[in-house]
């Protein structure tokens, strides 16, 4: 027989819920997606800068280019990218598929968002270990520019789109706009 102690259940940690609705989670395809990719050590500068500043996903994701002063090392964070949720865009007749596969599919929802942690909008002093692995990076991923030409949909994130899988890739379509 179990008692219950309701002075135990009063102690016990609690789920901050509104932080909870911030957190939109990743379906079990979109992690392997990910994980895939960070094997491949691509955009690896992510999950560093990520781990090491406590940046959630979608403020990793959101980071641009201008949000950083390598020579300062400040890095801002105040914009976190939303998954691309995706709507209908074939109005004359219904391609019939779902949502993403929409051949003229539009995007349902802001591709971006102020960012709404706790800590809010932040500058983060960044350790010069940080820093220059935001150089190697960015040089990278100049390379990978030059070398995709007119594939490269530049939105000027710090952590361009994913290109190994349908899910991923929808995080490069889009993006050509600014914020
Ligand atoms: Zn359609």
């Amino acid at each position: 027989m179990t008692v219950e102690n309701p002075a135990e259940k009063a102690n016990a940690p609690r789920l901050d819920l509104e932080e909870e609705h911030e957190i939109d989670p990743y379906s079990v395809v979109e992690i392997k997606a990910l994980m895939d990719e960070a094997s491949k050590h691509r955009n690896s500068a992510r999950w560093a800068i990520a781990l090491a500043l406590g940046l959630r996903q979608g403020e990793a994701l959101g980071l641009k280019w201008a949000d950083v002063d390598l020579k300062a090392g400040v890095l801002k964070v105040w914009r976190s990218r939303n998954r691309p949720k995706y709507k209908h865009g074939c109005t004359k007749k219904p391609c019939g598929r779902k949502p993403g596969f929409c051949p003229e599919r539009q995007l349902a929802r802001p591709e971006t968002a102020p960012t709404k942690s706790r800590a809010g909008r932040r500058t983060i002093g960044l350790p010069e270990e940080l820093t220059a692995i935001l150089r190697e990076h960015r040089r990278q991923q100049a390379a990978e520019k030059k070398l995709a030409r007119q594939l490269w949909t530049d939105g000027y994130w710090m952590f361009a789109g994913l290109p190994a899988s349908r899910s991923a890739r929808t995080w490069t379509t889009g993006s050509g706009k600014g914020c």
